[in-house]
């Protein structure tokens, strides 16, 4: 299964492991029900180095490459998914920024996002433009010597607990889209309310947040072309999330695994029935493939390949797709016990859903990947 690592990124991945069931495991379910602070747990990450992983040494990161941080997200999720998606959201914004970035933005924000010091969020989404964010209507009104930002954003994951805000705003001069970097502190313009309460995934906020004539500090547009800039950003975030849905269908099957060798019917483990057997060998398959492809899609990013945009489509797709259908069967196996609140696989079946849709849907990515097939 993991042939494809080097074994340095195993060895990484034995620790990330190690550090996954001793650290986050035990604050999982105060995580997604609220009774443990996800911001104080981000610092935490941040200080142990798990946050600027890609940053360079220079600006306080560990100068690692994109897969390594992915298998992080991937062993924090085996035990609490919400987790991967505020990540993808801090990602998302490192990444952009040390792509686009200019040097003073560098300097300035990525030792805050290595240390934790500052989470970032991306805000892109709002009521008429979903899918389709050409529809933005957030305005960025450049003409005034004080650049101004208007508009209201949805589902921004971090909303409430982000230092540093990336803006998707519509310029009113000349109508086209930029990327604009906001420090959140201005609570006078910048007006943050919760997101309406969701299936999963529920340790990660999604946000409200809407900005009223936020002036934009000198120096604070993103240079470059903002519709490549939404979409590496997008294709940053599938990736990670990618691996999310691979790590939660390993927790949910690591349960099934160990119930279906503890619980007797009939006189023998449910184990010994074919039929659960079948379920978990299946389930080790689509796991291995959907893996596979997610860490296909990394090491797209890391060698800055071309073909990056379409494998981290088919990686989430996939991964998704996988997460949702095995961690129901996962259930299966465990019977009445995994319907429980109690039992994290009831929760990895609401995360999974949820992986279907943020960070783009799984229709969009056939979009996506028809495209790259150029058909
Ligand atoms: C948990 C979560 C976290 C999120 N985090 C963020 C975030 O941090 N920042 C942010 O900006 N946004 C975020 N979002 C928003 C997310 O990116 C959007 O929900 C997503 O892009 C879909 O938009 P929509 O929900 O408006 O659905 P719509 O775009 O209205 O789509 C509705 C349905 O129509 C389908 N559809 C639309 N267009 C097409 C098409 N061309 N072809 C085929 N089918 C189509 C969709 O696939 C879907 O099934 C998040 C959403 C969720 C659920």
């Amino acid at each position: 299964m993991n042939t494809f690592l080097s074994s340095s990124q195993e060895a990484l991945r034995e620790q990330y492991e190690k550090y996954a069931a001793e650290e986050i495991q035990p604050s999982a379910k105060d995580l997604e029900q609220g009774k443990a602070s996800l911001k104080e747990f981000l610092q935490k990450l941040g200080q142990t180095g798990f946050l600027g992983m890609t940053i360079a040494k220079e600006y306080g990161g560990a100068s690692g490459s994109f897969l390594d941080q992915a298998l992080f997200v991937e062993a924090a999720c085996e035990y609490e998914a919400g987790l991967g998606l505020a990540l993808s959201a801090h990602f998302q914004v490192v990444e952009l920024i040390k792509r686009y970035g200019d040097d003073r933005q560098k300097s300035r924000y990525l030792p805050l996002l290595a240390r934790g010091e500052a989470v970032g969020a991306f805000c892109l989404n709002e009521e008429n433009a979903g899918s389709d964010y050409s529809l933005i209507e957030a305005v960025a009104t450049t003409k005034q010597e004080a650049p101004k930002l208007t508009g209201k954003k949805l589902w921004v994951v971090n909303g409430k607990i982000a230092t540093l805000l990336v803006v998707v705003a519509k310029d009113e001069e000349t109508g086209k889209l930029s990327l604009w970097l906001v420090d959140s502190g201005d609570s006078k313009t910048i007006k943050v309310t919760d997101g309406a309460k969701k299936l999963g995934l529920r340790s990660a906020t999604s946000d409200q947040i809407e900005f009223v004539e936020t002036k934009l500090a000198e120096g604070s547009r993103l240079e470059g072309d903002a519709v490549q800039q939404i979409e590496f950003a997008l294709d940053t975030a599938k990736t990670i999330l990618a691996m999310a849905s691979i790590g939660m269908t390993a927790g949910a099957m690591k349960l099934a695994v160990e119930h279906a060798k503890t619980r007797k019917q009939f006189g023998k483990n449910i184990g010994a029935f074919q039929a659960i057997q079948w379920k978990l060998a299946d389930m080790s398959t689509d796991l291995s493939a959907a893996r596979m492809l997610a860490l296909r899609a990394a090491w797209a990013f890391d060698d800055a390949k071309e073909d990056f945009r379409k494998y981290a489509a088919m990686a989430k797709l996939l991964s998704s797709k996988t997460a949702r259908f095995q961690t129901g069967e996962a259930i299966q196996v465990l019977g009445a016990s995994g319907l429980v609140e109690d039992s994290p696989a009831e929760r990895f079946y609401r995360d999974a859903k949820m992986m279907e849709i943020c960070q783009g849907t799984s229709e969009l990515q056939k979009v996506v990947i028809a495209e790259e097939l150029k058909v």
